[in-house]
């Protein structure tokens, strides 16, 4: 049987490209064989933090000469970057930790690149995204990711505000320092009931994973103080049906109110999704006295 380690040897790795490589979230293992051989192959490495990384490439005995591109300088790497793809290099971008353009630099870097003509080869690994979601459960079948919410209390509530409809469940990422103010903030917006799960510290010696509800999770944070530290992904079950229906109904309601009265509108709205006609009616007078202000 041929050794794995040859498997990532046997495809064909294109000069002038940019390589995009995901790196472990955690654990030092969780690394594939391909990003390894890439990371080996590379003429140069650009890194969201090359201390960081250069400490992972020293674990595998790698050394390459490195670049910084960060959130602050991802542009001025990219030109850089992409002379020397244009000189015929091979060049690896990884981000700190997990996939590079999730929640992390690596995206204008993506885009530069390929507005010059030039190639770009991701290579899957972890994300913290995916390994939550695999630990979630059935209920979560489709999701959207929202990655970090604003900082501020009133950024943090109005961003939520238009998501307590939102029929997909939604997976964000948050530092400890605000994890229970987060938590709180969305029980405020999708109310208590709703499931949530807390995967804290994937990957690594603390690991947790914690299924529960928005009404009881912050004083689950709250009553361990341990629980409350480390990195974390949350994810919250999306709107029952009801509240989702009612999104499509007020999308139904919005367009028929171009043509017809608010009576009318109800009627053929009724007719059409089965839901109350005194709702439908309420909801479309409440819309033309918006239009009306
Ligand atoms: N690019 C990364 C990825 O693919 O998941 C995400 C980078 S983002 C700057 C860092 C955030 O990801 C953390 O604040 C946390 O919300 C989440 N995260 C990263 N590693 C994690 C881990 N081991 N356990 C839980 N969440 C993690």
């Amino acid at each position: 049987m041929t050794p794995l380690s040859e498997l990532a040897q046997g495809q064909r790795y294109p000069a002038a490209t940019l390589y995009v490589v995901a790196t472990p979230i955690g654990n030092i293992a969780d690394i594939t064989l391909r990003a390894l051989h890439v990371l080996g192959l590379v003429d140069r490495i650009a890194a969201e933090d090359t201390c960081n990384t250069g400490q992972l490439l020293a674990r595998y005995d790698i050394s390459k000469p490195m670049l910084a591109a960060h959130q602050h300088n991802e542009r001025e790497a990219a030109q850089s970057l992409i002379e020397h793809l244009q000189a015929g290099e091979r060049i690896a971008y990884v981000s700190d930790a997990g996939t590079p353009g999730i929640s992390d630099p690596g995206s204008k870097l993506v885009d530069a690149v390929r507005e010059a003509g030039l190639n770009v080869v991701p290579l899957p690994g972890a994300s913290a995204l995916a390994t939550a979601l695999s630990a979630a459960g059935d209920w979560v079948s489709t999701f959207s990711f929202l990655g970090f919410l604003p900082p501020k209390a009133k950024a943090r509530a109005t961003a939520l505000q238009p998501l307590a409809k939102h029929p997909h469940a939604m997976v964000f990422y948050e530092a400890p320092h605000r994890i229970v103010e987060t938590v709180q903030a969305l029980a405020d917006a999708f109310g208590g009931q709703r499931r949530l799960l807390i995967a804290r510290e994937l990957t690594k010696l603390h690991e947790a994973l914690h299924r529960g509800t928005l009404a009881e999770a912050p004083k689950w944070l709250e009553t361990d103080p341990n629980r409350q530290r480390g990195e974390f992904v949350l994810v919250v079950e999306g709107a029952p049906q009801e509240a989702a229906g009612e999104q499509d109904h007020d999308a139904l309601l919005v367009k028929l109110l171009e043509k017809l009265t608010v009576s009318s509108a109800a009627k053929v709205a009724a007719s059409l999704t089965g839901a109350s006609r005194n709702a439908l009616y309420a909801r479309a007078l409440a819309f033309k006295k918006d239009e009306e202000e």
